[in-house]
């Protein structure tokens, strides 16, 4: 872990004005014009970035795909990919208190969960790809002994990266990792709120002998920069994470331009589920408040509708009323706080508005509720519990991605099921019980891309990270991955 001294040096550095990344080097967006980046610890600018538009993203696909055509990545041997990702790998490794507390300025998640889930985590995903590209291999076909039917996996071309602000680094290593891996040049675009890591890892991925067009970042708007890339002729595919709405229009720029693959990974009201059988009742409880609320419920599988066993009810409630209180909410630069601050200002007033719709359609708060930490001048909220909350309530139904928990009670098995998957969603659940059967049909029953049982959230690179129904569709993570970022190809050859 990194010490406090090392954060309390890395927190001053000075990050000034950042440019776009474009043909290996940094560029000025067409226009001139940035945007600011405000700091969610305290509300105070820190830095900028380059405001990117269409002309940017336009220069950055003709970088990428000229990069592409030439070869020098694309056609390389899988040794010589392997062996620069794996640089890589350890650049971000070297550079891991740089990465995490300059995303931490960005974003307020608390350095204690960044450090390992940003820099340490992206390093991991890089490797983990770099590792397995050279042990992929094609196919041939059981055909008549006539013919040669050779099934090729190619590269797909240029691939385009728009990801979100909760975990910019882990999650943009996800889909970058496995597309350059398979010989791709992509251009991505971060999260104009949490930038600033992404743009690092592209200087890092140059240092590392990643040939220059290879590896674009665009910063900028969603609906200008993000647009543009999603409307692009030339780009091959999309790899989205964020919300649903943006990831239909995405669905949407495909049709109006080139028919573009888009892999979308997208939101979330995932049920936790408790049982009166669950093997011990305070470290369930104690599970399930980080499950909720770590980095502020921003977090995609975060486990925002808690579902409890009727005659556990009381009991289990206590126990969660005690593990959250013992949440520190703070500096998110401080390795004793458990939870930071909310990313941005807008994102605060957006939760504060969903606790307020939950109290009208009559919702029990029973904790939190509230902006905490005012004078920080950051955006920092308490977690906050509300309790008799029912199917048809905003609370749960729609995503708050923030530190509100939803408590309802259940009766019988069924009657959990039925609740767990009373929603447009299906991206994660979790189950706890002592008994193996009800497990078993438990992950079964439950309409979702992750089910964990006896505990929440957890996971690591070799399984599938990815959603049901209007979570979105095409995996993040394990061998699985690579398929998104490559093509089938035959080679149908009559052998006379
Ligand atoms: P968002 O959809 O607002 O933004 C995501 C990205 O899309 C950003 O880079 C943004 O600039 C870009 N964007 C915005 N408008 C665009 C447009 N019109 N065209 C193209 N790009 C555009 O999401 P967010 O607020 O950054 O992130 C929160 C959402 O992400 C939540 O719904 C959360 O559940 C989801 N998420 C999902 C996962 C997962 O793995 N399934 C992981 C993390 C977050």
């Amino acid at each position: 872990m990194i010490s406090q001294d090392t954060i309390d040096t890395l927190r001053k550095a000075e990050v000034g004005a950042r440019r776009l990344f474009i043909g290996g080097t940094p560029v000025d967006a067409q226009s001139g014009a940035s945007l600011q980046v405000i700091s969610p610890i305290d509300g105070c600018p820190f830095a900028s970035i380059a405001d990117g538009g269409a002309a940017d993203v336009d220069r950055a696909v003709k970088s990428a795909r000229k990069a592409f055509a030439k070869g020098s990545w694309s056609r390389a041997a899988p040794a010589f990919r392997k062996k620069v990702l794996t640089k890589l790998a350890e650049l971000v490794e070297k550079h891991a208190g740089e990465l995490a507390v300059l995303g931490v300025r960005d974003n307020g998640t608390e350095i204690s969960m960044a450090y390992k889930a940003e820099p340490l985590s992206a390093a991991g995903t890089i490797r983990y790809y770099a590792e397995a590209i050279d042990k992929i291999y094609g196919e041939i076909a059981p055909t008549a002994d006539n013919v040669l039917g050779l099934i090729h996996k190619e590269p797909l071309g240029v691939v385009g990266v728009i990801v979100p602000w909760n975990f910019p680094l882990m999650i943009g290593a996800w889909k970058i990792a496995p597309a350059l891996a398979a010989g791709n040049a992509i251009v991505v675009k971060p999260p104009e709120i949490a930038s600033l890591t992404l743009l690092r890892l592209a200087e890092l991925a140059a240092e590392a002998g990643l040939p220059e067009g290879v590896f674009n970042v665009v910063t900028g708007r969603g609906p200008v920069a993000g647009e543009a890339l999603g409307l692009h002729m030339d780009v091959d595919a999309i790899a989205f994470t964020g919300s649903g709405p943006v990831g239909r229009r995405l669905l949407e720029y495909s049709a109006r331009s080139n028919l573009k693959r888009v892999f979308l990974e997208l939101g979330g009201k995932s049920p936790n589920i408790v049982f009166a059988d669950a093997p011990d009742l305070k470290q369930t409880a104690v599970v399930s408040a980080n499950g909720i609320f770590r980095n502020s419920g921003q977090v995609c599988v975060a486990g925002s509708r808690l579902l409890v066993q009727a005659s556990i009810y009381d009991r289990f409630m206590d126990e969660l009323l005690k593990a959250t209180a013992k949440l520190k909410v703070g500096d998110p630069l401080d390795l004793s706080s458990d939870i930071g601050a909310v990313s941005s200002a807008e994102q605060l007033a957006k939760n504060l508005g969903f606790v307020a719709r939950a109290a009208e359609e009559g919702a029990r708060l029973v904790t939190g509720g509230e902006r905490i930490l005012a004078e920080t001048g950051g955006s920092y909220m308490a977690p906050t519990i509300f309790e008799n909350v029912t199917e048809q309530m905003q609370l749960a139904r729609e995503e708050v991605f923030g530190p509100v928990l939803g408590v309802m009670r259940f009766g019988t098995e069924e009657e959990a099921v039925r609740l767990a998957n009373a929603t447009v969603y299906g991206l994660a659940s979790a189950v706890w019980t002592s008994n193996l059967s009800t497990a078993h049909r438990m992950v079964r029953a439950i309409n979702a891309g992750v089910v964990h049982v006896n505990t929440y959230g957890g996971a690591d690179i070799t399984v599938p990270l990815g959603g049901f129904k209007q979570s979105g569709f095409g995996r993040d993570k394990s061998l699985h991955a690579i398929e998104k970022y490559t093509d089938l190809k035959t080679a149908w050859i009559n052998l006379g």
